[in-house]
């Protein structure tokens, strides 16, 4: 009986896994016609500065303009494309556009620095920022306007020619932040010689604040840890009043949440930031 009851579950189970490969390689197709058919776009979030409230930087995350169920996230995609290396060309295309966007926005005379994150997979490829100067380069867009976000993990494994490229980069004006902060293991040791501006906190570290005694307490630390090393603080994930009140009590420079804007096309974000202009004008 029980050898019955183990068979059919068994096939259970094979059945369930036929059905998630087949739904995983669906998408791989999907995801090669998106490339071929730039589904993809690209939606900017302001950060802001915490004490004046102007805009610091916009981060451009990735959507997939998918044919069928509309608006996709990154969380819903950007792991198949990692896994599958797909991320590399999707990378490409972000790079490219990014330059491009920075270059049109400096051309209308708007200054306006971009953040793009960066993968693991493009981290492993020194080539990759040899593509990334040279793309900004043929689109004529100054690296000043250019941020790259690095992940807490990714930053800590990355090689020493990696750093070096990274190096560079940041020599020609860009500037370098780590992303997802205080979710990893950091060496403090490596963390101090790695060429970056800015330090993101993570999500996590957030949204206990308005609440949470302990959650203040470390996220204290890990800003005058920050400042210890010379970098901005950033707390992103913010989503309310209480939050952000926190972060400044705390010195925190920089945020970005829901609370302040979402991320938006560009022609909203063109309007966000035509009105915000105005509010901090106004003061
Ligand atoms: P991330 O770099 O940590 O980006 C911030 C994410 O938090 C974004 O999700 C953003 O929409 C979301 N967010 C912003 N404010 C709030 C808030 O107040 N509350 C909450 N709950 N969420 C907030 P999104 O756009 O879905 O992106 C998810 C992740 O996908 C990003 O996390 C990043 O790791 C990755 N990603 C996005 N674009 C790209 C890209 O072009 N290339 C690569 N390799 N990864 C990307
Ligand atoms: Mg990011
Ligand atoms: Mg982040």
């Amino acid at each position: 009986h029980a050898k019955e009851k183990g068979r059919g579950r068994a096939e259970y189970f094979t059945e369930e896994l036929a059905t998630r490969m087949a739904a995983r390689a669906q998408m791989e197709r999907e995801l090669r016609e998106a490339i071929d058919q730039q589904q993809f776009a690209l939606v900017y979030q302001p950060q802001v500065c915490l004490r004046q409230g102007h805009m610091v930087v916009a981060e451009a995350l990735l959507r997939w303009e998918h044919p069928r169920d509309g608006m996709t996230l990154p969380g819903a995609f950007i792991r198949l494309a990692e896994e599958t290396g797909l991320i590399m060309e999707i990378g490409e295309w972000v790079i490219a556009t990014v330059a491009e966007t920075i270059a049109r926005w400096a051309h209308a005379g708007i200054e306006q620095r971009l953040a793009i994150n960066i993968s693991q997979r493009q981290l492993d490829h020194a080539a990759f920022f040899r593509r990334l100067r040279a793309a900004m380069l043929e689109a004529n867009a100054p690296a000043t306007s250019l941020e790259l976000e690095i992940s807490e993990t990714m930053a800590m494994q990355c090689s020493s020619e990696v750093i070096h490229a990274i190096a560079l980069l940041r020599a020609d004006g860009a500037t370098i932040a780590i992303d997802e902060f205080g979710t990893g293991y950091s060496s403090l040791t490596r963390l101090r010689e790695l060429p970056i501006d800015r330090i993101k906190l993570h999500r996590s570290l957030i949204a206990p604040l308005a609440y949470s005694g302990e959650a203040r307490m470390i996220a204290q630390a890990l800003i005058a840890l920050i400042h210890g090393l010379g970098c901005e603080a950033v707390g992103q994930g913010i989503e309310s009043r209480a939050q952000a009140d926190v972060l400044r009590m705390m010195g925190c420079d920089v945020m970005q949440g829901f609370a302040i804007a979402e991320p938006m096309p560009e022609a909203a974000f063109m309007t966000w930031t035509r009105a915000e202009e105005t509010r901090v004008m106004a003061g």
